[in-house]
């Protein structure tokens, strides 16, 4: 049998064990086995991490750099993280059992473009100025200080980054804390960084479970000047209350129950492919899954088969496996979550297909025939690949079920009717509404959402003012010469 892999937390640009030497294996999802050793840290290591970062923040030279100069930086860790794709691909599938044509071939591959986007847009930001008579105000926008990121492991260096990039592009130092399920990758991202030049302390990984662990200590500790995470809701609603002891400023990224709605001038091609990639992806464990699938009656027969026979068709395998689509769950607590809800979907609805498959494989499942109003299978977050079917008449029917769920993360439209289509856009309660797509993202676009999915944004200028302190520049101007 290979050689574990060991993967330490990296502290003040060096990589390191915890102080009393304590580790944890991380389980590859689909052979049930261990696949690498891990440093188990605590509040100890998340403090020592953030007297580095704090100290990389008021010392060193990272704050004070151009932003071209710390640009190259950051560019040149977007070289390194694609010269060493299939490291970091393989990684994040070991951890998770994501397909490696996902996460090699597509979540590197933006993880990367997360560090040149944020280095470009922070360099091509400008601020304001506002003239006044006898005055002239100016914006200034100073990096906020230390940020602590909390991550989850449904997409781990691709969200990681997506904190990381921007902290670090407005001249922030970092300590980043990865879902126990997935630490691998975020150690390797930090040996590249500093391999790509990043100075000491800049960007720090500390590993660790999270309540009365290390991710708790990340927010408690009055040296932290933002908090940024994703994750549950419940957990979000903790982290909340942390942060406000010391009245840090948090961005929450939550839960999600994506609502897509399919209307019979739909082009029916269209709606089908992103209906099947919007819960299937990931294996659902996607918070802007598309969960609730409502389809107008006139086309929902059709619909429906076709939907389950292109559910039926995706490849179950090995991720490692580059001709793979459909990997098993995250981990044996996971599995056994979403399970407890296939258990649940017979008592609830009519199963059209899916069901477990081998290991902790969950086969795409959609149900039908559920009450939203009762149904938990229609009401709570799955996090897998289960989605129920709901027919609609009317677009206030559909809107109306759209609009209930306390999340407020996403939403799909699928219309030729062009009015029709920008109306329901602007009657969904959520962050972002995808028409006749999904996923599709422009950095530069708000991400987040309201109600249980969160609060705040980010995203290009949305990123600015959150991991800045935006300042504003009174100057006087002489009302005469003095000369
Ligand atoms: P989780 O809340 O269990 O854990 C997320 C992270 O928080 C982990 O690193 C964990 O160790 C840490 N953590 C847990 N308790 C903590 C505490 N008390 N203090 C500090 N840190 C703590 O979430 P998860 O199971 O890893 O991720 C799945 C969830 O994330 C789903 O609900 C999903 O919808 C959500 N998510 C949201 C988005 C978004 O952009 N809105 C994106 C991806 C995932």
């Amino acid at each position: 049998m290979p050689a574990k892999s060991s993967f330490g937390h990296v502290i003040d640009g060096k990589e390191v064990d915890s102080d009393d030497g304590a580790t944890f294996d991380t389980v590859d999802p689909w052979t049930r086995e261990p696949w690498a050793e891990v440093a188990l840290g605590g509040a100890a290591e998340a403090d020592r991490a953030i007297v580095a970062a704090r100290h990389a923040f008021d010392e060193g030279p990272w704050p004070r750099m151009g932003f071209a100069e710390r640009g190259a930086i950051l560019h040149q860790l977007a070289d390194l993280m694609e010269e060493n794709s299939r490291e970091l691909g393989l990684a994040d599938s070991r951890d998770m059992g994501k397909p490696l044509a996902q996460s090699q071939g597509v979540d590197v591959v933006r993880a990367a473009h997360n560090f040149r986007f944020f280095a470009d847009h922070a360099r091509l930001s400008t601020g304001e100025q506002l003239p006044m008579p006898g005055h002239h105000i100016y914006t200034r926008y100073e990096p906020a200080g230390v940020v602590a990121a909390i991550a989850p492991w449904n997409f781990p260096l691709m969200l990681e980054t997506w904190k990381v990039a921007p902290a670090l592009a407005w001249g922030n130092t970092v300590v980043l804390k990865p879902a126990e399920d997935t630490p691998a990758s975020a150690t390797i991202l930090a040996r590249l960084a500093l391999e790509a030049g990043m100075p000491p302390g800049v960007l720090n990984v500390v590993h660790g479970y999270g309540p009365e662990s290390a991710g708790q200590a990340l927010t408690e500790n009055p040296a932290v000047d933002r908090i940024t995470f994703t994750g549950e809701s419940g957990t979000g609603k903790i982290i909340a209350c942390a942060a406000s002891q010391h009245l840090t400023p948090v961005s929450l990224e939550l839960g999600g129950k994506g609502a897509n709605i399919v209307f019979d001038d739909a082009d029916l091609d269209n709606a089908v492919d992103w209906a099947i990639r919007a819960i299937y992806t990931n294996a659902g464990q996607v918070c802007l899954a598309g969960s609730r699938l409502f389809v107008q009656r006139g086309i929902h027969d059709e619909f429906v088969s076709r939907f389950t026979a292109a559910a039926e068709a995706l490849v179950i395998g090995d991720p490692k496996d580059t001709a793979t689509q459909f990997g098993p769950l995250a981990s044996k607590q996971h599995f056994d979550k979403v399970s407890a809800y296939l258990d649940l979907a017979p008592s609830e609805g009519t199963v059209l297909t899916g069901g477990r498959g081998e290991g902790w494989v969950v086969r795409p499942t959609a149900v039908t025939g559920i009450d939203p109003a009762s149904s938990r299978l229609f009401r709570e977050e799955i996090f897998g690949p289960v989605v129920v079917i709901v027919p609609f008449d009317t677009e206030a029917e559909a809107v109306a079920l759209a609009n209930d769920t306390r999340y407020g993360l996403n939403a799909m439209v699928f219309s030729e009717n062009l009015s029709r289509a920008h109306r329901v856009a602007a009657a969904l309660d959520a962050g972002t509404v995808w028409v006749n797509c999904f996923f599709i993202r422009d950095l530069r676009a708000p991400f987040g959402g309201s109600g249980d999915s969160g609060i705040g944004r980010e995203g290009g200028n949305f990123s600015r003012e959150f991991f800045t302190e935006p300042k504003a520049v009174v100057m006087q101007i002489a009302p005469s010469a003095m000369d």
